[in-house]
C-alpha cells in the first residue's frame, strides 16, 4: 500500500501534506489539483507532515486536495536512445511536448519504448558480475551503448543467460542473473537510478592524470583541465560563458556531451535549439547533436525543477561513463541552480546563509563537483566525467557565496573579466586570476612531456610570469609615463601583450582560429616564448610598440592561416626575419 496524504498547507510551490504513513527524505509524490496530476519531491519531514516542492506552479491548489506518495526518489531513465534528445530537468522529452512551455501536469517518456535495437551479447553463462558489468551491447548513434546490470546490484551476482543476438525492445529481458542465494532476476536495458545518488559502479577513482584538449589556447596551454577534472568559469554578464561552453562541447576531446542549460533567459535556449542541431561534429563529420544531450530549464519553469536537472545531467554523465566512455557536463549557469537551492530554503524558513542561501550551500556544490572524476571500472577499462559550469556573481562580484563555494569544489578556475571583455579581449579568461591546480599534479607534468614537449608545464609557469611582469610594468608606465620609464619596462609590457593577442585571445567565430589542435598550440607558444626571451635594443619606446605591433601582426596572420599551409609558413618567415634585424 502507497501511503497517501492530504494538502494542508501551501506556500507558492511548497505544499505541507498531512501524510497516512511513513515518508522519506527526497521521495517523489504526486500532487492532485483537478484532473491534473503534478509531480513533487519532498523535501522536509517533521513528523508526519511532509513538505513537498511540486514541480510545477501549484494555481488552483486547495487544502484537502490529494497527494500519493510514490516510494522511491527522482530518478532518471538509463537506456538506449538518451542521446540527441532534449530534455528538461525531470527528463520529459521537451521534442514531444509543446515546445518549452510544457503543459501543467505533462508528462512524456524519456526514450522510445517501442524501438528495437541490435543487441550483441557481451556476457556468458557463469560470469560473476556486479553493478556495471556490461551484459551487451547496441550500437546508439557513435556509442557501443553498453547494457550493464542495474547498478542497485552492487556485489555477488552470476551471468544464468544472455539471449543471443537480435533485435530487442528495451523493456525486453536480455539477461538472467542469479544472486548469492541463487535467485533470479531479470535484467531488461533499461534501469532506473536516483538522481542525488553517485552511481557507483567502478572499482577505482583515481587522481586524474591526463588532459582534456580543448582546442582552446588559453585552457590547454595556460590552463589545463584534467580528463576527469572539474572547473568553473565564473564571469558577469556578457563577458562569454556561454560561447566559452559552445566551444567547448564542439571542441573537446569527449565521446559524449551533456548539456545542462540550467535557468538562463529563455531566448538563450532557444538559440541553443537553433544552433545545436546544426552544429558539425569535427570528430565524426556528423551533427554533433548525435553525441550530445541537452537538459534545459528556463527561469519561467518552475523553480524545483531547475534544481533537478543537474542532478538528472549528472547521473547521465555517470550512467555514460560506466560503459568506459569520456562524458564532458556543462552546466550554464549554476547559480541559477543555488538560486532554486535558496529559494527553496527561504520558502521552507530554514535558517539561511550567507546572502541567504542554505547554510550547506558550499558542501552542497562540494558533493557535486566530487562526482565527476576519472574512473578505473571494474573490467579495467577507465571512463571519466569531466565537469565544467559556469557562475554569474551578481555584479561581478567574485566574493559571492555561489563563486567562493564553487572555487573550493572545481580545481580550475576561468576567470572572466569585464575588462578584457569590454575591450573584446575574448575569450576574456583573466591569465592572472585563473588557474589550474592539475599544472601542480606531477602525473600530469609528466603526461605533458610525453605528449607536447619535455618541460611544458616550466614553460607555462615563465609564460605566466611575464603576463604578470607585463602588468606590472604597465602599472609603472601609467603612473609615470611613457617617457618616464626606462625602455625595458615598455619591451617587458609588449612582450605580455604579444603572449596575450596571439596566445590567450582567440577569435571563437573564425573557422580556422576557433580550434586550435595541441600541436599547433605548442608551435605557437614556442615561438612566442623564444621571443620573449630575446633581450632587445630599442632606441625608445615608440621604435619598441611598433616593433612588437608589427610582430604581433604577423602572429595573428598566422593563427588565422591554415595550419602548416605555404601561407602559415610564409608569416612564420616574415617574423624570423624581423626577429633577426633586431638581434644586434
Ligand atoms: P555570457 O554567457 O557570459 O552572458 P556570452 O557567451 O553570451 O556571454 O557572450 C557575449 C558576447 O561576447 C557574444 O555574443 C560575442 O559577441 C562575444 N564573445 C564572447 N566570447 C567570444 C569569443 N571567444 N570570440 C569572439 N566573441 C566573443
Ligand atoms: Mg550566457
Amino acid at each position: 500500500m502507497k501511503t497517501t496524504g492530504r494538502v494542508s498547507g501551501i506556500i507558492s510551490n511548497i505544499v505541507i501534506v498531512k501524510a497516512d504513513g511513513a515518508v522519506g527524505q527526497n521521495e517523489i509524490c504526486h500532487v492532485w489539483c483537478g484532473e491534473t496530476r503534478m509531480m513533487a519531491e519532498v523535501i522536509k519531514v517533521v513528523g508526519d507532515d511532509a513538505y513537498v516542492q511540486v514541480f510545477d506552479s501549484t494555481r488552483g491548489l486547495k487544502i484537502g486536495d490529494k497527494v500519493e506518495f510514490e516510494g522511491h526518489m527522482l530518478e532518471a531513465t538509463l537506456a538506449p536512445g538518451i542521446l540527441s534528445r532534449n530534455y528538461d530537468g525531470l527528463q520529459n522529452d521537451l521534442e514531444k511536448m509543446n515546445g518549452l512551455f510544457i503543459e501543467r501536469g505533462s508528462i512524456t517518456d524519456p526514450i522510445d519504448f517501442e524501438r528495437k535495437w541490435e543487441f550483441k551479447p557481451l556476457a556468458k553463462a557463469g560470469d560473476k558480475v556486479s553493478a556495471g558489468a556490461w551484459l551487451g551491447e547496441v550500437q546508439e548513434q557513435w556509442v557501443a551503448h553498453k547494457i550493464m546490470v542495474p547498478f542497485v546490484m552492487t556485489e555477488n551476482y552470476t551471468v544464468k543467460s544472455v539471449v543471443a543476438a537480435g533485435e530487442y525492445k528495451v523493456t525486453d529481458v536480455v539477461a538472467v542473473v542469479t544472486d548469492a542465494e541463487g535467485k533470479e532476476h531479470q535484467i531488461t536495458m533499461v534501469q532506473k537510478w536516483p538522481v542525488k545518488q553517485a552511481i557507483r559502479a567502478y572499482a577505482n577513482k583515481p587522481r586524474p592524470s591526463r588532459v582534456m584538449e580543448t582546442g582552446i589556447r588559453s585552457i590547454d596551454t595556460f590552463n589545463p583541465i584534467a580528463d576527469g577534472g572539474t572547473g568553473f568559469i565564473p564571469g558577469p554578464f556578457g563577458a562569454g560563458k556561454t560561447v566559452l561552453q559552445h566551444a567547448l562541447s564542439k571542441q573537446a576531446e569527449a565521446d559524449i556531451i551533456i548539456m545542462v542549460a540550467c535557468g538562463e533567459r529563455a531566448n538563450e535556449v532557444v538559440e541553443i535549439f537553433a544552433e545545436f542541431p546544426e552544429l558539425e561534429d569535427p570528430r565524426t563529420g556528423h551533427k554533433l547533436m548525435e553525441r550530445t544531450t541537452i537538459i534545459c530549464n528556463t527561469s519561467n519553469m518552475p523553480v524545483a525543477a531547475r534544481e533537478a536537472s543537474v542532478y538528472t545531467g549528472m547521473t547521465l554523465a555517470e550512467y555514460y561513463r560506466a560503459m568506459g566512455l569520456k562524458v564532458l557536463l556543462l552546466a550554464d549557469s549554476t547559480s541559477r541552480w543555488a538560486q532554486a537551492l535558496r529559494e527553496m530554503s527561504n520558502r521552507l524558513e530554514e535558517l539561511p546563509g550567507q546572502d541567504a542561501f542554505p547554510m550547506d550551500l558550499s558542501a552542497i556544490i562540494s558533493n557535486f563537483y566530487a562526482r565527476a572524476g576519472l574512473v578505473e571500472l571494474n573490467n579495467g577499462a577507465t571512463g571519466s566525467v569531466t565537469f565544467i559550469g559556469t557562475v554569474s556573481p551578481a555584479g561581478g562580484n567574485l566574493k559571492e557565496p555561489v563563486t567562493e563555494s564553487t572555487k573550493k569544489a572545481a580545481r580550475c578556475f576561468y576567470a572572466l573579466s569585464q575588462g578584457r571583455a569590454d575591450s573584446k579581449r575574448y575569450p576574456a579568461i583573466d591569465p592572472l586570476d585563473s588557474y589550474s591546480k592539475y599544472l601542480e599534479y606531477p602525473e600530469v607534468s609528466e603526461y605533458l612531456d610525453e605528449r607536447i614537449g619535455k618541460g611544458w608545464v616550466e614553460k607555462v609557469y615563465k609564460g605566466k610570469t611575464i603576463v604578470q611582469r607585463g602588468k606590472e610594468a604597465s602599472e609603472q608606465i601609467n603612473i609615470l609615463g611613457d617617457d618616464g620609464v626606462p625602455v625595458e619596462y615598455h619591451e617587458r609590457f609588449w612582450k605580455s601583450e604579444l603572449i596575450d593577442f596571439v596566445i590567450l585571445q582567440q577569435d571563437a567565430f573564425d573557422s580556422i582560429d576557433a580550434n586550435c589542435p595541441i600541436e599547433r598550440q605548442k608551435y605557437m607558444y614556442e615561438k612566442v616564448l623564444s621571443v620573449c626571451e630575446r633581450q632587445f635594443e630599442f632606441v625608445d619606446f615608440d621604435e619598441c610598440s611598433s616593433y612588437f605591433k608589427q610582430l604581433i601582426n604577423l602572429f595573428r596572420q598566422m593563427n588565422y592561416s591554415v595550419y602548416e599551409s605555404e601561407q602559415y609558413y610564409a608569416y612564420d618567415k616574415q617574423i624570423d626575419e624581423l626577429i633577426e634585424q633586431k638581434i644586434k
